[in-house]
Formats: C-alpha cells, structure tokens, sequence
C-alpha cells in the first residue's frame, strides 16, 4: 500500500490519440484503487470553461478544470508547462510529499512529461508500459531496444513523472461523472513566457497516423513510388492513414511524419496492414500490441508473419493492383472490424 503518493493525471487539450487519453485514465483510476492511500487528481486543460468531458472509474478522484483561453491559439509543451507548474501551484498540488505526474502517451506527452520533470527537479520515467506503487516508491516497467527488452524502473523521488500506455486498459469502463463534480482551477495569471509560433500548412492531405483505426504501411520491399501510390490509393478508398518503415522514409517514398516506429511514431489501429515490411523489432515497437497485423511479403520467412494474424505470402506487384481495384469499384463503405479479442505482449 502507498503512503499518500498524490498521482496526478494531466491531460492537455486535445488529445493526440483518444484511446490512449482513456485508457490512461482508467489505468490511473485501477492504480489509485489498488492503493486506497494514494490520491487521485485529474487536471484537464481548456480553452474555457465547461469544455471539459469528466470520465472516471468510480467517484474517488477530483477533477479539475483548468481553463486557460490561450490554449485556443496554440498548444506548445512550453506554454502547457508552464500551465500546469501554475495549476499545480494554485491548488495546492504540489503540498503532497510524494507525487506521481503522468501524461498520456505521444510525443506531445513525452515532452511534456521530460519539461515538467526538469522543471519540477525531478525524475522521469519515459515510456512506461506499466506502473505501480509499492510504499513511497513508483515501479515503472518499460520496453527498450525496440521492444526487444523490459526494464524496471523504481523512483524514490519527490516528484516522478512519466507517460502511460497501460498495456491492457478498460477505457469501456469509464463513465461520464457530472459537471457539479468538476473543480475549477482560476488561471489568473498570464500563461506563460510567450513563443512565436509559425503555423505551416502541410502539404500532406492524407488522414493523420494519430488516432487512426486502419493503418496501410509500406517498407523497403515497395521498391519506389509506384507501390506507393498503389498504397496510396487502398488506404483512400478504405479511409485509412498511410505509414511507412524507416527505409520507405529514408528513400523518400512517404514523409518522415508518417515513419512507424522506435524512432517514429507509435500506432495503435484496430487493422495494421504491412506490406514488404520484415518485422523487425524497432519496426513493431511502434504497432501497438492490440493491432491486428495483416501482412503481404514475398518471403515466408519474413519475421512479420510471426505476429501477424493474417498473411499473404506473395508479391505486392501482382496482389495490390487487384486489390486496388476491387476496393475501388465497391460501393464506398465505412470499414467495419469486430472488436480486437486477441492481444499480443
Ligand atoms: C536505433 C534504430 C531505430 C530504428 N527505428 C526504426 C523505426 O522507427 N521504424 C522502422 O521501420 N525501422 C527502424 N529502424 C530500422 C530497422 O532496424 C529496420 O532496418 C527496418 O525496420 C527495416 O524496414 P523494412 O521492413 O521496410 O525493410 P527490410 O527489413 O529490408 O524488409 C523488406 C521486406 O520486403 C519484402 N519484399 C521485398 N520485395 C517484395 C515484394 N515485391 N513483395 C512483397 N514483399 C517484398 C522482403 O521479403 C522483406 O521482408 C531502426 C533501427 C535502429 C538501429
């Protein structure tokens, strides 16, 4: 059991990846109940009040709004920085002698998480996969070198911050509690020390990786654009996003956002197709467990089809066009998968 560990839960405006913003808060709210001394605070960030949606499992955390009309412009990690450290400093947050600050997973939470740790002079765990409390100290496990390893990380410190991807997460189990549960935090003062920021419109068009439930990827074996485009044109008629390995991104096939992986960025759809993509590890750490993997390779050996649920051994050239083609000549449909019933570690 905990001796008083505060765990704070901080969620910026606008989450990166809605499940992952769920599944964060219902991971936090089975932590705080295995350790009935600890206390739970939500803090959300918006642009005004009575935007925020409460969800909670159960009815022992405090929520709070923190609502800050500078968030309508822009949602810089340094601007929400410095929000946070004056939330936390308005209500008395930061009275407790231990505390727990976790951010959703994502690069915007990853920053977050790192600027707060250095701000507040304490430590931060990184990725954490899992996390537990045992006394005054943070257990965090989480995956290295590509996935191929777990560490355990074990924190003593004051202030310990860290983002959540819970591995298994019941975010079905969160229900909406009422606005008259929900505290206001006033944000009297300015923000934050201002930044310029320079809003440049990409060129790419294509649905965002972040969030996507259907996800069409290519790696080295596309060989050229030309199998791009055909990657291209399945994932527009299926509605999906379009990622690609680091050798597509390195050769210029698909732009660097939409690298997946280690060193790029972190998936979680409900359908993830490869296709000429090996499987390496460095790859997959950025597919979530609970993906299901469809994958095309010519090479049966290919190690993908050891974590795929479904595979087609064969070359690209001849399958997409007719796949291409079939997709394109049905009735345009919302794609409809059944619920993931399996799931990988
Ligand atoms: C620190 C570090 C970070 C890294 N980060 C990332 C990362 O974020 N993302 C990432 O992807 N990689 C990353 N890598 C690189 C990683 O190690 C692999 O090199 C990379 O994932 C391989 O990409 P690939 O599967 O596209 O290419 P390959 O491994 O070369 O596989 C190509 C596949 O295409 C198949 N193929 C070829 N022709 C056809 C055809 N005509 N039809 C069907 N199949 C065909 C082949 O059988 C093969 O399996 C990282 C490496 C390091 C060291």
């Amino acid at each position: 059991m905990s001796a008083g560990v505060r765990i704070i839960v901080i969620l910026p405006f606008a989450p990166e990846e809605r499940q992952a913003h769920d599944g964060l808060i219902a991971a936090a709210c089975a932590l705080h109940k295995e350790n009935p001394s600890a206390e739970l605070d939500i803090v959300q960030l918006v642009p005004m009040s009575g935007a925020m949606e409460a969800r909670a499992v159960g009815d022992t955390a405090r929520w709070w709004e923190c609502a800050s009309p500078s968030l309508a412009d822009t949602a810089e990690p340094p601007m929400i920085t410095a929000l946070v450290r004056q939330a936390l400093s308005l209500q008395g947050l930061s009275e407790a002698k231990q505390r727990l600050i976790l951010m959703p997973p994502g690069p915007q939470g990853e920053e977050l998480a790192a600027l707060l740790a250095a701000d507040l002079d304490g430590c931060s765990l990184g990725r954490c996969t899992a996390l537990a409390l045992t006394g005054t100290t943070v257990i965090g496990r989480r995956p290295v070198f590509g996935g191929r390893l777990m560490i355990e990380l074990r924190s003593h410190a004051a202030v310990c911050c860290a983002t959540w991807r819970p591995a298994s997460a019941h975010a079905s189990a969160l229900q909406a509690i009422p606005d008259s549960a929900v505290r206001q935090i006033p944000m009297t003062a300015p923000a934050a020390e201002s930044h310029e920021v320079e809003l440049v419109q990409s060129a790419d068009a294509q649905p965002r990786l972040e969030g996507a439930s259907f996800v069409v990827s290519g790696g080295r074996g596309m060989d050229g654009l030309e199998g791009f485009e055909l990657l291209a044109r399945i994932a527009a008629s299926v509605g999906a996003a379009l990622g690609g390995s680091l050798p597509a991104v390195d050769a210029g096939w698909v732009p660097v956002a939409r690298q997946i992986g280690q060193s790029g960025k972190f998936v979680a759809p409900r359908l993830y197709f490869a296709v000429g993509i090996s499987g390496t590890p460095q790859h997959l750490a950025g597919v979530s467990g609970s993906a299901r993997i469809v994958a095309l390779n010519r090479d049966p050996e290919a190690p993908i089809f050891a974590v795929a649920e479904a595979g087609v051994v064969g070359d690209w050239r001849v399958i997409l066009p007719l796949l291409a083609q079939r997709l394109e000549a049905r009735q345009p449909a919302p794609l409809i998968l059944p619920a993931s019933g399996r799931e990988r570690d």
